[in-house]
């Protein structure tokens, strides 16, 4: 029996071109829309590159520029205590009075965003556990004082999650929050929380979240107020592709909405492969595709991890099926830099963040850290020249010149002022101080 007929993923070599039963190429120039069906017979027939050059030449015809984009922003993760007990997380403290359980005050959130305008940082991506424990009087304060002592940086804060919960701490519609939330300062939000819509997947790895259905509302309703955000899957775990699917279309949906009836909408999708290490879900049975047959939602019993093949087939079918979504970014930070550079031949964009600070994404064992320099090489040698971009999507800075930081002179350690990427013994420091990872979004 071969690959396909088991329904297994094909192989990556040795397969031949998949002739889809439907015009691909209406797709790719925008004559059509990938139904439901076609997309699951791309992902169950088609091989891996042939995919690639859909989807690239999809990127080409949605973002037909000569560079590709990065951000430097600065994660920073207010609070790891947390009343949800995700199963993917290694992040959280459901107990205050954990000895590593924290919550920053804002003297120390403006050091870190000292640091970051020292480097050319844009912007904060600020995200946290879901505490009950502050009032909304610290997030009101928290964000007049980073808009009044930093007029300059860009506020990216607060996932749909956390804003349901605050709904519940402070007893006040999240309209209501949002409304207050912006009107002090925070211009976009995040997708973090995510994962994955589909109830049936989403009661098994997030207990004590939010609904997608939830997650999708608080989107709305910032789109409505002229907020925009970005929206994000983590596939890998106990999902099938019917709920990752379901996972697109309902965003695709939303997308559609919010372009005709909202003044905001997404800017941009990221998705990437859950990381077990320290998490809870890491007990469960893997799947074994060597045993011939092919996975299968089990409730929840049975984690499928996604790898590099796994992760830029997903990326590719996402760039043809979102086709109202013009940004995707590649997810390195998961991925690292060699697959985070072939995802821009497989449907991303941009590669995201020069992250200073990452500490949802390292508490689970990933630890990729990227420079600016780094970033800018792994694009111009892609065939892009890198731009470095803010939360809209508009460039800042072009690196077509002699002072691109990847063209600068190489300067001893010491003398290098915009080195990004921390040593291991630096490292190593950090993360007995303070806890480490969050997904970038
Ligand atoms: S993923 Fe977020 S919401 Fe879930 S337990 Fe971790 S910090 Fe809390």
């Amino acid at each position: 029996m071969s690959a396909i007929e088991m329904n297994l993923i094909p192989p990556l070599k040795s397969t031949p071109l998949y002739e889809p039963t439907f015009r691909i190429a209406d797709v790719i120039d925008g004559r059509a829309r990938l139904t439901d069906d076609q997309f699951l017979e791309l992902y169950e027939n088609t091989p891996l590159a042939q995919l690639g050059q859909y989807a690239a030449a999809m990127t080409e015809r949605l973002c037909p520029t000569d560079y590709r984009t990065y951000v430097i922003d600065r994660n920073i993760n207010y609070t790891n205590i947390c009343t949800a007990r995700c199963t993917f997380c290694a992040f959280k403290r459901n107990d205050p009075a954990a000895p590593d359980a924290y919550t920053l005050d804002s003297e120390a959130i403006s050091a870190k965003i000292r640091e970051l305008l020292a480097i050319g940082g844009t912007q904060i991506l600020m995200q946290g556990g879901m505490n009950p424990a502050l009032p909304i009087t610290y997030y009101e304060n928290l964000l007049q004082t980073i808009r009044e002592k930093f007029p300059s940086i860009h506020i990216h804060a607060f996932s749909p999650p956390e804003f349901v919960e605050f709904s519940r701490f402070f007893n006040m519609p999240i309209a209501e929050i949002l409304r207050r939330f912006q009107a002090c300062g925070l211009a976009t939000i995040p997708g973090g929380g995510g994962e994955i819509f589909s109830e049936r997947v989403r009661s098994r790895i997030g207990p004590g979240k939010c609904t997608g259905e939830e997650w999708l509302d608080v989107m709305s309703e910032a789109h409505k107020l002229g907020m925009y955000t970005s929206a994000t899957m983590l596939i890998g775990h106990i999902e099938d592709i019917s709920d990752r699917l379901d996972h697109l279309h309902r965003l695709r949906e939303r997308q559609d909405w919010a372009l005709t009836h909202a003044p905001a909408h997404y800017t941009a999708f990221i998705h990437w492969p859950y990381q077990s290490e320290n998490t809870p879900l890491d007990k469960k049975r893997k799947w074994n595709p060597s045993d011939g047959k092919p996975f299968e939602f089990d409730n929840g019993r049975t984690v499928r991890l996604a790898d590099a093949n796994e992760y830029l087939r997903m990326l590719a079918l996402a760039r043809l099926y979102l086709d109202n979504f013009r940004n995707l970014q590649s997810s390195w930070v998961t991925m690292g830099p060699k697959i985070g550079q072939l995802a821009l031949f497989f449907g991303a964009n941009d590669m995201g963040s020069v992250m200073m600070e990452e500490n949802v994404v390292s508490s689970a064992g990933t630890t990729y850290c990227l420079s600016e320099e780094m970033i800018c090489r792994i694009i111009r040698d892609a065939g892009w020249i890198p731009a470095q971009r803010n939360q809209y999507y508009e460039v800042i800075k072009r690196h077509d010149g002699p002072d691109a930081p990847d063209r600068r002179p190489h300067l001893p350690p010491p003398e290098r002022t915009r080195r990004h990427q921390i040593t291991p013994e630096e490292a190593a420091a950090y993360k007995s101080a303070v806890l480490t990872i969050s997904a970038k979004t």
